[in-house]
């Protein structure tokens, strides 16, 4: 597998000019080889699902974040060039927003802090919750006044993407935190308690899924 994301980094890489690089990634003079390197690997791992090894050619549909359009459309390219060989289709993409991480700052799976992993124990999870950052005020009275800011609020993110289905009661939470009824504490309890449900439900489903992967070894 490695020698044919090798091969195929090189074949890509000779289709590629700095020109290219230049245009579609504001590179110049000064930017180390290895960042040129970066784009040309990960175009090779868009494409790698149509080489001869993983069944040959396909339609792929690649989910990512915008920041990464460039490098689909520069593979979009190289795909046409290397079709005659490898027979490669144009890859298709999805774009993703992401949710902030934990801490407002970007979500990093190096960074314990800023994300929950879905290895975790329903507790460690409560606990993430409780102390992930907030659209709250300095002061209770400040937020009592002006009300807090959900749009900068990483616990609304999180009852919107995750934890509250029902649009009238996010609307509810939304407008009772704007006008200072609603208090970070009381809904960041709420949050953590619900985060803490969807963790016991999720442990339940991952030991029967394991059951199941084993009965399907019997
Ligand atoms: S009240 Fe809730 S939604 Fe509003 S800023 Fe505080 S934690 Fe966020």
């Amino acid at each position: 597998q490695n020698k044919t994301l090798n091969d195929l980094t090189f074949k890509i890489a000779k289709r590629v000019n700095f020109n290219n690089m230049h245009a579609i990634y504001g590179f110049n003079a000064s930017t180390n080889i290895a960042h040129l390197y970066v784009p040309v690997v990960q175009e090779a791992d868009i494409l790698l699902p149509q080489t001869e090894e993983f069944g040959g050619p396909k339609q792929v549909v690649v989910p990512v974040g915008v920041d990464q359009d460039p490098h689909l459309r520069l593979t979009r390219d190289i795909a046409a060039k290397l079709n005659e060989e490898y027979g490669f289709l144009a890859p298709a993409s999805t774009y993703h927003r992401f949710l902030t991480g934990l801490t407002g700052d970007k979500m990093s799976s190096s960074k314990p802090n800023t994300a929950i992993y879905l290895n975790e124990t329903p507790k460690q999870a409560e606990k993430k919750v409780k102390s992930s950052k907030t659209g709250g005020r300095e002061t209770l009275d400040e937020q009592k006044e002006l009300g807090g800011r959900p749009d900068e609020c990483v616990i609304y993110e999180m009852l919107v993407y995750h934890l509250v289905d029902d649009d009238k009661e996010l609307e509810k939470i939304r407008e009772e935190c704007m006008n200072g009824e609603l208090l970070c504490g009381h809904c960041k309890v709420h949050a953590a308690e619900l985060m803490k449900d969807f963790f016991e439900d999720l442990k339940v489903k991952q030991e029967e899924s394991v059951e199941i992967a084993e009965s399907l070894f019997d």
